[in-house]
């Protein structure tokens, strides 16, 4: 237990700093234009960004190792779709009528308000007020905690009714009941407008409406999984805190189709022996900390479903280790059933620490076989795989006839979606309607009661078959690149111990954006062509490098690039040209060698894949004193 005390108060700290960073934090973004509101010369729109040149090289080397790390290590199959997605995809999917966030009004300013962050903004400022009543304190816990599990507007009015929570801005003016606002931007494609589309608010259905055409690709063999880095767009109610809630964002998304009955992973044991910190349901109701435990111990507990999403909770947590989020700083949170969509059976986010307290970057699923079964209803087309057995075995099958004029009669335009529904009923559900109809004389498919009359020749057949038709599960991981990107920007944005006001990122080389500097001491032809030299030659190897030629002192020039978290500064001078080194300074450390020229690529490009380099250097080459400080007032 005093281990997660002291867990608790270090997390709490560290997000404190974080916080009292962020004024410093939000002038660099700016000032070095990481990213800024998209039309800011017209004022912006709120949750729509533009990265500059280094927001964009960040994220483009975070989708890079997202690719090797999930796409090429895992054999994914990449597709790129439209993202314009015709209604009917969205339809049966289940977005259109349920990709909804609940809101509130206030009738007379008719501002509008996401009714559970107006209800999380007003707990929090009552836990804070140290006047709270120790009842009340419990009371307001207990509803931030149950929150999430919100499903109908009763719960949020009952809610905001018992807290008495009126118009954040007008303190007297009421707000209406809680209504549902579907997240969904919609569109019309063609000059008559007649096709209906939305912005697709996920990549993930165009994966389960290409699924026939992959698992061809696959020559029918599961497991596989398709994947899609790519936009999406939400409405969102209420966009706030910079990159993490936005009405245009890029996600990266796994859909890893696979047998329902056989969801162990043969990769298994290279995560197995993972600790990770689990958030799990228990803990969470009980009002603990996450329980430090190995993925391996997990699993076999059933604290997490299964194999198979065990092994993309690990990979992910590698993931993000490898891009520079802080393991310490990280946990995964299982959500609690009623949080769940109703078909998933378990499903964890992974939560990365910053100014905004913890924050859900990717959301781990198993989805069971909702998706394809939704589609291939919508659809009428088979998303079903094969299992192949190597000898004939013996297997139930339900037949009957349905008399269709009697359904028509009774049922009339229900008719197709009766035999909708028959058809996605499994053998024991089938099993089951047969026994409800021999002893009652009728039974419910759906809400539609059906009789003996209607369905006819009702019976079990036993026959040999060597194949079996199934629908696959799908375990799903997706990555909100954005939030990751400001996660990234956060947690490696630090300040000189003897000067604050001098503030830099420490990326690690593999994902800064430029990975080099070069810097002529003073700006002499000599000196400057040997830069142009060495530019020349990275810039072909594939190196983004800069060169900052500019007449300030080295010092200043040094603080100038760091605040574009370059890892690696490089200053020729005349010494280079005597002897054909020059001195190789580290960011975070801004310890200096001095290296022979030959050395230099191959150590840069040694550096991003061994974060451990600048010791190995420091142990081969000689050290270049230097005092920045001094350097900076010349
Ligand atoms: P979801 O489909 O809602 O589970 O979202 C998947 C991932 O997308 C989340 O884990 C987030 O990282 C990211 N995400 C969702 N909504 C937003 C948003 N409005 N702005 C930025 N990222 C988002």
């Amino acid at each position: 237990m005093l281990r997660y005390i002291k867990r608790m108060i270090s997390i709490e700290q560290i997000q404190k700093t974080f916080s009292a960073q962020r004024a410093k934090f939000d002038d660099l973004v700016k000032r070095r234009f990481i990213y800024v509101q998209t039309a800011e010369i017209y004022g912006g729109v709120a949750g729509l960004f533009d990265y500059g040149p280094i927001g964009t090289g960040i994220k483009n080397n975070l989708i890079a190792q997202w690719r090797k790390h999930f796409i090429v290590e895992e054999d994914l199959l990449e597709i790129t779709c439209a993202t314009l997605t015709p209604q009917p995809v969205l339809k049966h999917s289940g977005h259109e009528d349920r990709f909804s966030d609940w809101m509130v009004k206030d009738p007379k300013t008719h501002e509008t308000f996401r009714a559970d962050h107006l209800i999380e903004g007003f707990i929090e400022e009552r836990l804070k007020d140290k006047a709270t009543k120790d009842a009340d304190r419990q009371r307001a816990e207990e509803i931030l905690r149950k929150l999430p599990n919100f499903k109908n507007a009763g719960e949020f009015d009952a809610v905001i009714k018992e807290l008495g929570i009126m118009n954040p801005n007008q303190k007297k003016n009421e707000l209406s009941g809680a209504y549902p606002f579907n997240l969904m931007f919609d569109t019309k494609i063609g000059p008559m407008g007649d096709i209906k589309a939305y912005l697709r608010p996920e990549t993930a259905q165009a994966i389960f409406v290409n699924f026939k055409r992959l698992l061809e690709f696959k020559n029918g063999k599961l497991p596989f999984g398709g994947s899609i880095i790519g936009l999406a767009y939400r409405n969102e109610i209420a966009p706030r805190n910079g990159l993490l809630r936005v009405r245009e964002f890029e996600m990266a998304e796994i859909e890893y189709f696979i047998d329902p009955q056989e969801k162990d992973h043969p990769k298994f044991g290279s995560v197995a022996d993972l600790i990770l910190p689990l958030f799990h349901r228990k803990a969470q109701t009980e009002g603990h900390p996450p329980e430090h435990l190995s993925i391996g111990e997990a699993v076999k507990a059933k604290i997490i479903a299964n194999e198979m999403l065990g092994y993309f909770i690990g990979r992910t947590f590698l993931f993000a280790k490898s891009i520079g989020i802080k393991p310490e700083l990280v946990r995964f949170r299982q959500h609690q059933s009623g949080e769940m969509a109703h078909y998933a059976c378990d499903c964890w986010d992974l939560e990365v620490l910053c100014s905004y307290g913890w924050v859900e970057c990717v959301g781990l699923a198993d989805r069971s076989a909702y998706d394809l079964t939704a589609h291939m209803k919508g659809s009428g087309d088979k998303l079903m795989a094969s299992r192949i057995f190597e000898k004939p075995i013996a297997k139930e099958f339900v037949t009957y006839d349905i008399d269709r004029a009697t359904v028509g009669k009774t049922y009339k335009q229900h008719a197709k979606a009766i035999s909708d529904a028959l058809e996605a009923m499994d053998l024991e559900e089938l099993k089951k309607l047969k026994a409800g109809i021999e002893a009652d004389g009728k039974a419910l498919v759906g809400q539609w009661e059906m009789t003996g009359q209607m369905l006819k020749n009702f019976k079990v057949e036993s026959k040999m078959v060597q194949e079996e038709k199934f629908v696959p599960n799908v375990i799903e991981p997706s990555f909100g690149i954005g939030r990751l990107v400001y996660c990234l920007l956060e947690q490696n944005f630090l300040c000189r111990a003897d000067d604050d006001k001098r503030t830099f990122f420490s990326f690690k080389p593999l994902m800064a954006p430029y990975k080099v500097v070069f810097l002529p001491l003073m700006n002499k032809d000599k000196l400057v062509e040997v830069v142009e030299k060495l530019e020349a030659d990275f810039r072909k190897a594939g190196l983004m490098c800069r060169t900052d030629c500019g007449s300030g002192a080295i010092g200043k020039r040094y603080a100038r690039t760091d605040e574009m978290g370059i890892p690696f500064a490089v200053t020729v001078d005349f010494e280079t040209l005597e002897n054909q080194t020059v001195t190789l300074r580290e960011i975070t450390s801004m310890e200096q060698i001095r290296i022979p020229i030959a050395d230099l690529k191959g150590a840069i490009v040694e550096s991003l894949e061994d974060c451990g380099i600048w010791k190995k250097l420091q142990a081969k080459y000689p050290s270049a004193k230097v005092n920045e400080a001094e350097e900076q007032k010349a």
